[in-house]
């Protein structure tokens, strides 16, 4: 994959809405999660890595001190002056944002920038992308990656990558009002080719581990459902709460500091529901510090297991999976996958597979064969591999 073309988009765009080149073009990629799922929101491990898919920023700076914002999503660009950003965010709870909600993305950077002390010119920025929206792959953290590293550089904010990984926190969360944790930007912001990020999200200490995808012969299948996922309301929330429940019931912060050992107690503990999603994160945090070891000491080969419990505890313990995320893991398995799980905050969204090589064209035939089968949706199948994080492109 190339992203000259998203790139020459985005340079359009910017230039049909300025009559000018831009200042610089940066891009920030997509992520898949390898395994830990609704664990970063309980202070616990995930293990993500950035895809090769990416949305570019084309941005250049103004006289004035307004920030006018265009995507290919939009059908007219969205204006407002620095100041006024203060005013449009934060969104109030539960409310949507005062601007239509994609543009909520790259301004709420702003908007956060600025509350974080940085300042500078006006800007126009026009975006484009080619990480599928609402799959589960995160263009919320590519969009935010883009405009936070370009924004960054443009007013000299120096700040480092996990700050800016922050910042889009930040913007998600209270522009957009989508309660999402810090798992998403960090990958599209510390990604590198060949490498899964290992996050421990309470002191959001990251370390690059090697996974040797390709080099062990195997591949990395995306299968997105085309089940769409609506991300800041529902299921998600009511799962955020049962974690918040279960930490109370336990004495602890967060479900981070649960073991495994601690579930019996647990189990005495409190009702069915809360125990079960509770056990899916306990369980899921340890099955990420399992997946970094053996990674480390066996490599890709042997973490299949691991990805097939990650699936069956979210299915069962979690209840965030559909029939079409099942059929996708349970197809794949059945024509020789090494391991599958959905990945992603789930009710929709994609699921991944861990593949031989030789065997991505007949992964890809069954599962589409068994959603036809199924009566669902044609799936969209596809390779990654890891790829590199957020930088500036030109
Ligand atoms: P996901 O992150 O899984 O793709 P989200 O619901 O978190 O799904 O984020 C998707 C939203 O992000 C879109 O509905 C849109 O508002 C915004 N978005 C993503 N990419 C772009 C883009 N290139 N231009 C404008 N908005 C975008
Ligand atoms: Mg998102």
């Amino acid at each position: 994959m190339t992203i000259a073309p998203t790139r020459d988009t985005a340079t359009a765009l910017f230039t049909a809405l300025t009559g000018a080149e831009p200042a610089g073009v940066w891009s920030a990629p997509g992520r898949v999660n390898l395994i830990g799922e609704h664990t970063d929101y309980n202070d616990g491990f995930v293990l993500p890595f950035a895809i090769p898919h990416r949305t570019v920023a084309a941005v250049g700076t103004r006289d004035d001190a307004r920030i006018r914002v265009t995507s290919t999503f939009a059908d007219e660009p969205v204006e407002v002056s620095l100041d006024e950003l203060g005013e449009l965010f934060p969104t109030p709870s539960g409310a949507t944002p005062a601007v239509p909600e994609w543009a909520a993305y790259p301004l709420g950077v702003a908007w956060a920038l600025l509350e974080a002390g940085a300042s500078g010119s006006g800007l126009d920025i026009a975006l484009a992308s080619d990480v599928p929206v609402g799959a589960g792959l995160s263009s919320s953290a590519a969009i935010e990656g883009a405009t936070a590293s370009a924004l960054n550089d443009l007013w000299n904010a120096g700040l480092d990558r996990t700050a800016l990984a922050r910042i889009g926190r930040r913007a998600e969360n209270e522009a957009v009002g989508a309660p999402t944790g810090i798992m998403d930007q960090m990958a599209s912001m510390l990604g590198e080719p060949d490498a899964a990020i290992f996050l421990d999200c309470r002191s959001l200490e990251a370390q690059l581990v090697p996974v040797g995808i390709a080099e062990a012969g195997l591949a990395i299948l995306v299968m997105d459902t085309r089940v769409m996922h609506a991300h800041s309301t529902g299921g998600y929330g009511e799962r955020r709460a049962a974690c918040e429940r279960g930490a109370s019931i336990m004495g602890v912060p967060s479900l981070r500091d649960v073991s495994v050992d601690d579930l019996v107690r647990a189990e005495e503990l409190m009702d069915d529901v809360t125990f079960r999603r509770v056990r899916h994160v306990v369980t899921e945090n340890q099955r990420v510090l399992d997946t970094v070891a053996i990674l480390r000491e066996k490599g890709a080969r042997a973490i299949g297991d691991l990805l097939v419990a990650s699936h069956a505890s979210m299915r069962d313990d979690f209840e965030i999976s559909v029939p079409e995320l099942d059929t996708a893991v349970e197809t794949a398995l059945a024509s020789g996958a090494l391991g599958a799980r959905m990945t992603g905050g789930g009710f929709g969204g994609a699921a991944i597979a861990l593949i031989e090589q030789a065997a991505v064209q007949q992964v890809s035939d069954a599962v589409t064969a068994a959603f036809a089968d199924a009566g669902f949706a044609a799936p969209v199948i596809f390779t990654v591999t890891p790829a590199a994080g957020a930088h500036r492109d030109a």
